[in-house]
């Protein structure tokens, strides 16, 4: 007999009707031989309407509170399907996240699963019950309850799967697979038959938030097999997997794109050993992430200094660099949130050049000016206006060909 866990995401238990149908899938999955563990998200829009509440009352309210408030909205919904199994004669039990002892440490609303102890969930499905557990949460050493940041549910799933040695993780969502891009921006986007867990870390990673960049990393680390497919429709999904040495692969694998960051830049820096850490220090500091740099050349022995953070932070992030920018004798300081990171992704540019320089011709025959650059072994990355987004997105996808299955 094999362990399956199921993980329905918000639309799919979006309402009483939709979990009466994952109530039907799950049943059927263990009609066809498989213990069942199921991790369910909130329905759909619940945690933004408990986001909403709590910043009504404080724009900037406590974290402890707010996990203890985000958590409820995957307790009604495991509830709700173990009321749903039961009613058709299928023994069934709901747990929160302390109560299969998923514990985190306690970074509130950014948690990570440390350990799970398994026994409990063994011991119900040893009796014969499918076993419910709440996504999106857990327990800190203190008995604080903690959040593991926004999609996580998709972790808490390959979490459980990796601690039960689960034969398969599958992710039931409102998609049938992961695609060549977000179909809701390209809706010629094809959905892969496969994809390394390297491509898929980067590609969630660059905005793809089909799945929660750390169920990936987790996935990755401990092998476990993970599929994403939709609660909707039959089909065989996606299924991300480790690089075989056979596997072909085609030059490029997708296309994101990432509505998330905001760009600082300082202009007229006296350009001086340490000017990196001058202007990033502070930022590091306030515990702000930043994610690309750029250096100008010097040039009068004044340079520019630009860098991209989290559009959250991004107020936060201002006020430091026009205070860092005084005190260096900096010209000024210019801030831009209306941009977008459109990134290429695949694992056989490894082997092939001028995949960079495609894409850059790709966006100027649109028009469309590249503000930054990055690029690693396997994706490169630019910072278009904001504007641009879709424009990009379709025409990098059309230039890769990336409707049509791979050329081998
Ligand atoms: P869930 O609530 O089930 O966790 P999400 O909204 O978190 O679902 O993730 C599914 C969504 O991810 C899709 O509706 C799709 O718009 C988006 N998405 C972004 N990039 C991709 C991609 N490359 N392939 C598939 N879906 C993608
Ligand atoms: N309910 C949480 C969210 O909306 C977790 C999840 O859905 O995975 O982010
Ligand atoms: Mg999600």
């Amino acid at each position: 007999m094999s362990l399956i866990v199921q993980k329905y995401g918000g639309t799919s238990v979006g309402s009483p009707e939709r979990i009466a149908h994952v109530a039907d899938k799950v049943i059927q999955a263990r009609a066809q031989g498989h213990d069942v563990v199921v991790v369910v998200s909130a329905m759909s829009g619940e945690t933004d309407r408990l986001l909403k509440l709590a910043r009504e009352i404080d724009p900037r309210p406590s974290e402890r509170e707010l996990d203890v408030l985000l958590s409820t909205g995957e307790q009604v919904t495991i509830a709700l399907l173990s009321i749903a199994l039961e009613k058709r004669g299928c023994p069934a039990r709901s747990y929160t996240g302390a109560q299969v002892c998923i514990r985190t440490d306690s970074a509130h609303t950014k948690a990570r699963i440390m350990d799970i102890d398994a026994a409990r969930i063994f011991q119900d499905l040893k009796a014969g019950r499918v076993v419910v557990v709440a996504g999106f949460q857990g327990v800190d050493e203190h008995g604080n309850i903690t959040t593991l940041g926004r999609g996580g549910s998709d972790t808490t799933a390959v979490a459980l799967a990796a601690a039960l040695k689960a034969d398969e993780c599958q992710i039931y969502t409102d998609v049938d697979g992961v695609y060549t891009t977000d179909p809701r921006i390209e809706p010629k986007a094809r959905r892969l038959e496969r994809i390394t867990f390297e491509e898929m870390l980067e590609m969630a990673s660059l905005g793809a938030k089909v799945l929660q960049i750390r169920s990936v990393e987790f996935a990755g680390k401990y092998n476990v097999p993970l599929r994403v497919l939709s609660s909707f429709t039959e089909g065989p999904g996606t299924l991300i997997t480790s690089e075989e040495p056979s596997m072909e692969q085609a030059l490029i694998s997708g296309v994101t794109a990432n509505r998330d960051e905001a760009k600082l830049t300082v202009t007229g820096v006296p350009d001086q050993p340490g000017i990196a850490h001058r202007i990033l220090g502070p930022i590091a500091a306030a515990n702000i992430e930043v994610d690309m740099i750029v250096q100008n050349v010097g040039e009068h022995g004044l340079t520019d200094f630009t860098f991209t953070v989290h559009r959250n932070d991004y107020d936060k992030a201002l006020d430091i660099v026009k205070q860092t920018a005084k005190e260096m004798g900096a010209r000024e300081v210019q801030g831009d949130n209306r941009i977008v990171k459109v990134s290429i992704v695949g694992v056989g540019m490894r082997s092939h050049a001028g995949i960079a320089s495609q894409m850059f011709q790709t966006l100027a025959a649109e028009g469309i000016n590249i503000r930054m650059i990055s690029t690693s072994e396997i994706k490169i990355s630019v910072v278009v206006d904001e504007k641009y987004l879709e424009l990009a997105v379709r025409a990098l996808h059309n230039a890769f060909k990336l409707d049509q299955a791979a050329q081998r």
